[in-house]
């Protein structure tokens, strides 16, 4: 027995495609079983009836087309006249004539030579409305075998191409029902990103977010135009006689927010520089053509209308161009930025493709760029989200960066007395003790030995007094070779043990510079905390125990017992300085 050869599957990138398509269509309805039509049409002309029609239909003197595949109409100023019929075998039943993807004009359907109901998407008369499609249902008593007269009425709106469908009652209502749970998700998942990012923009007072919740929410406007969806199911009447304005406005103000939008989010500033006035006078362009065609100024409409198709071009090959450049450039999130837009731009390319007669078997195209908002706007809301992780993260970096000493890698003394303030906030009655240590005649080594051989010695001073030390005290470096500590739930007795702790260690240690073991000693003042204690003034206190630690002879812890006044802390204090400077 042999075994078939294992068949090499197809590339992971092209099975999830095929798999997006299957589910589009699934979810479209394209799969829904159908009649069989026969199709044709000619442009409306002078003196046309109905029935002079169906006689030119008849004598096959219209032009045939099939309607399961994509006819663009001319948009010709008198509208067009379709003929589709039903091919066997036929079922008498009620049924449901589709128009996929919508137009945006009004069909008239005929009956016995009248005119029987009239549709368009932003129409609200009539008592059932199709979804996503416009939908004429055809009455139990009209034989099935009957040819079907449509007529498209002129309108000023671009002709995009169509396709028909004859099917059951039933059937149509599941393709019906199918289209809205896609639809309404899609749009959904547009709407939820959208509305996060709103807030988030708020929060963090990051443009770049609205930016893009402008973009998203202009995307999901033309989608929920094209398709319908704003009128039927969503009934805003209000836009019905709006919808060329506030399609061509929403498309433009979306260019727009995207280019401001990929500006920030590309971090075009630094990854192309030179692109980012491009792509910023794109964004200014199109808010220009928007207020120029809302201007109600006949000429500055016609220069709107007239500049807005090459801006789109331009401004789709320039995003695109900028994008690439800032992703091959190492911007991270321009790689987020094509692989959420680009889908988007194909599909708007291939719709564009359609309207001149290419690609007319994916009448679907229409309702893939719902899934494709809904895509990318989940994606680009991964890139925002990498995006502000890479913020705090930088952030945290910078912060731990301001807050250490470069040379000994503790605290620095900003960081340091915020951090003791902090601990001092604390309320809680656990005693808190602070140990001030000095290096013991540093300055000699200093002059002995050089200054890089000083920096070795407080290097592995600050490394040893960290291993000694317990992870919850505080240790930093408070300026030159002073070190101070905060010890937690140490009193007295405590604090000194591990001060003297200290001086032993440092003592005992050898630091290697130039082939030779150095020693170095240490002084160091506690001083235990009292309830009235502020930072400054335990500081000042155990700076004190560290002088008389001096004066005692140096290499010795030693504890500031008494209380002095505020004058006698400042008389010791100047004593000591001038001793050092001596
Ligand atoms: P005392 O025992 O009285 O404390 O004597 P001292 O020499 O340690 O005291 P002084 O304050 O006079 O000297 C401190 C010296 O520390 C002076 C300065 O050159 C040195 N110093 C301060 N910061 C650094 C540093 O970052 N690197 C090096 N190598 N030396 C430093
Ligand atoms: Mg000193
Ligand atoms: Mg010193």
């Amino acid at each position: 027995m042999t075994w078939p050869a294992p068949q090499r599957s197809a590339p992971w990138p092209l099975r999830a495609a095929r798999l997006l398509c299957a589910l589009v269509m699934l979810c479209s309805g394209v799969l829904q079983a159908a009649t069989p039509l026969a199709g044709a049409w000619r442009d409306v002309r002078d003196g046309d009836t109905p029935a002079k029609v169906m006689e030119d239909f008849r004598q096959g003197q219209m032009n045939r087309f099939a309607p399961d595949l994509l006819l663009r109409l001319p948009q010709g100023a008198r509208g067009s006249w379709v003929v589709l019929d039903p091919q066997p075998p036929w079922v008498q039943e009620e049924r449901v004539l589709s128009i996929y993807p919508p137009p945006l004009g009004t069909v008239t359907l005929y009956d016995h030579n009248r005119p029987t109901v009239s549709l368009a998407m932003d129409d609200f008369q009539a008592a059932i409305h199709g979804h996503g499609r416009l939908a004429f249902l055809l009455g139990r008593e009209l034989p099935a075998s009957t040819p079907l007269l449509l007529k498209f009425e002129p309108s000023a709106r671009i002709a995009a191409p169509v396709s028909f469908r004859l099917q059951g009652w039933a059937s149509y209502l599941q393709q019906d029902a199918r289209w809205l749970v896609f639809a309404t998700a899609s749009l959904a998942v547009m709407l939820a990103m959208a509305l996060m990012a709103l807030c988030f923009a708020l929060m963090l007072r990051d443009v770049t977010f609205g930016w893009y919740a402008g973009y998203i929410l202009c995307y999901a406007l033309i989608q929920g135009i094209q398709t319908g969806f704003v009128y039927h199911p969503l009934g805003m009447d209000w836009l019905g006689g709006l919808s060329i304005t506030v399609g061509s406005a929403a498309v433009a103000l979306s260019v727009a927010f995207a280019s401001l939008f990929m500006i920030r989010f590309c971090e075009l500033q630094r990854f192309a520089p030179l692109l980012r006035i491009p792509v910023l006078a794109l964004a200014i362009g199109m808010v220009a053509v928007v207020l120029m065609r809302c201007s109600q100024l006949d000429a500055l409409e016609d220069i709107g209308q007239l500049l807005v198709n090459p801006l789109l071009t331009l401004g789709a090959a320039l995003l695109l161009l900028a994008s690439i450049v800032a992703a091959l450039r190492g911007s991270r999130h321009a790689w987020f930025f094509l692989a959420g837009w680009t889908p988007l731009l194909a599909l708007t390319a291939m719709t564009s493709a359609q309207v001149n007669g290419a690609l007319p078997g994916l009448d679907w195209l229409n309702d893939a760029g719902l899934a494709a908002g809904a895509f990318e706007a989940v994606v680009l809301s991964l890139g925002l989200a990498d995006r502000a992780l890479m913020i705090r993260r930088d952030r945290d970096e910078v912060r731990v960066l301001a807050d250490k000493d470069s040379l000994t890698q503790s605290l620095n003394r900003r960081a340091w007395n915020e951090a003791a303030i902090q601990a001092m906030s604390n309320p809680a009655a656990r005693p808190q003790a602070l140990l001030f240590l000095d290096l013991d005649h540093f300055k000699i080594l200093n002059d002995r030995r050089g200054h890089a051989a000083g920096d070795e010695a407080l290097i592995a001073v600050a490394h040893a007094l960290r291993e000694e030390l317990r992870p919850t005290d505080l240790f930093g470096r408070y300026g030159g070779e002073e070190f101070v500590a905060l010890l937690d739930g140490a009193g007295e007795e405590e604090a000194l043990q591990v001060a003297t702790r200290l001086c032993r260690r440092i003592h005992r240690l050898e630091i290697p510079v130039d082939g030779e073991q150095l020693q170095l000693t240490v002084s160091i003042g506690v001083a235990v905390r009292r309830s009235h204690d502020s930072i400054d003034s335990l500081v000042a206190r155990a700076d004190q125990a560290m002088y008389d630690a001096k004066l005692g002879g140096r290499n010795r812890a030693s504890l500031q017992r008494h209380e002095e006044s505020a004058a006698q802390r400042r008389v010791s204090r100047t004593g000591r300085m001038s001793q050092r400077t001596s």
